[in-house]
């Protein structure tokens, strides 16, 4: 008689998807959210799952929160359906903040006041 078992990190996506207006480079974007947590495998199985951490990562620029467990597991059982900012911490930023022009969709790394392309303040 003999055991396989591991211990492993796991991702794994939650079903949730919020639209919001990006803090960091100020467009339209959605919340994804997933977990972190350590996974003991029995053959292959998982059997136990703990140190869970929940992130939450923006789809326009990638911009990485962690966000508190208490509305990560709500948002699962379904008792809150909303993400707010005071539930999120930064955690990693994207270097390169770039601007979208909201008038022709331009974007730029530049620090440009105006649009390039069509002339509109960004
Ligand atoms: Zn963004
Ligand atoms: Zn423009």
């Amino acid at each position: 008689m003999f055991f396989v078992m591991g211990i492993n990190d796991r991702r794994e996506d939650i079903d949730f998807t919020q639209t919001v207006i990006c803090d960091v480079c100020g467009s339209y974007g959605r919340y994804s959210v997933f977990m972190i947590c350590s996974v003991l495998t029995l053959f292959f199985i998982p059997v136990f799952k703990w140190n869970k951490r929940y992130y939450v990562e923006m789809s326009c620029c990638h911009t990485l929160y962690e966000l508190n467990s208490e509305t990560a597991e709500a948002l699962i059982y379904g008792d809150i359906n909303e993400i707010r900012p005071e539930d999120l911490t930064l955690i990693k930023q994207n270097n390169h903040s770039y601007k979208r022009c909201t008038y022709c969709g331009y974007e730029t790394e530049e620090n440009f006041e105006f649009c390039p392309k069509c002339g509109n303040r960004f």
